[in-house]
């Protein structure tokens, strides 16, 4: 069951002039499960009001009283997020919503482009949370170096979770044609076998793109999450193409 809750700005931290860390305290706590997100509103208003225009966040923590949320500043909606935060303002947010659910006991591939990290940095604290063993790996393409997950996730991340940067920005480039080379990842990371469970969250091309790879790659167990035009989508990659099923 969801709710309908105001919740504070606590703080808001830059990373890069296009991409902020957002702590909210929520008057009514939910729990919810990592990978899940939020539908937030810039105004202050409760369950009884129409709901005001809003947008959908995954959550970037799990569990406490708090809410992270990782936010790239893109158009209208975020600019005026961005631009209006402060410690004490009032926001709304209605959750938690969502079917990507990170919270199985299963050897975790996640692979990320730029801010679609962000559901992964709740699995991070859900994995030190509950204090998880199975090996996981966490394959983050990015531009910018200040943007990686080793440079804005807040705990230390145990040994068990091998983290593979790949910052496509920086000269010489990681991998040919500044584009992550999937392949050569999973050779490094030492995931061979099917026993692994993927996760890719990214834009809609990097979701499909590396979809496909996995699956022409002969994995099986693959899940693909992208944001598109403030629609969630899940693609599964199919014989042809990967379908865009929302
Ligand atoms: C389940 C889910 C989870 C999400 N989680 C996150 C998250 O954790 N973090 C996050 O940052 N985002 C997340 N998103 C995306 C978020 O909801 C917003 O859609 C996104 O931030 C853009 O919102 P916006 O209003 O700021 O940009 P919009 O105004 O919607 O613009 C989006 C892009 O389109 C371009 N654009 C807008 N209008 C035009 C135009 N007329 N012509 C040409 N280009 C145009 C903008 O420049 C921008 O690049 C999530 C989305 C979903 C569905």
């Amino acid at each position: 069951m969801n709710v309908t809750t105001r919740a504070t700005v606590q703080e808001i931290r830059e990373v890069t002039p296009s991409l902020f860390l957002v702590t909210l305290r929520p008057e009514t706590i939910r729990p919810w499960d990592p990978g899940m997100f939020l539908q937030l509103t810039l105004e202050d208003v409760d369950w009884s009001r129409p709901w005001p225009p809003s947008k959908p966040f995954s959550f970037a923590s799990w569990g406490g009283d708090h809410i992270r949320l990782l936010i790239r500043k893109e158009g209208q909606f975020t600019s005026r997020l961005i631009e209006n935060a402060r410690p004490g303002l009032t926001l709304t947010v209605k959750y938690p919503f969502g079917d990507l659910v990170l919270d199985r006991p299963a050897k975790y591939c996640l692979v990320a482009g730029g801010a679609g990290i962000s559901p992964f940095l709740s699995f991070l604290d859900f994995y030190l949370g509950r204090e998880l063993t199975l090996p996981a790996v966490v394959i983050h393409s990015i531009r910018r170096r200040e943007e990686l997950v080793s440079e804005i996730y807040w705990e230390k991340i145990p040994d068990s979770i091998k983290i593979l940067p790949r910052v496509t920005g920086e000269y010489p480039p990681p991998d040919p044609d500044r584009r992550l080379d999937i392949s050569a990842a999973l050779r490094e990371a030492g995931v061979r076998d099917d026993t692994w469970q993927f996760v890719v969250s990214g834009p809609p091309q990097f979701a499909a793109k590396y979809g496909r790879s996995l699956s022409d790659a002969g994995f099986k167990h693959i899940q693909l999450e992208s944001w598109q035009g403030g629609v969630v989508g899940s693609f599964q990659p199919g014989p042809a193409e990967g379908v865009l099923q929302t």
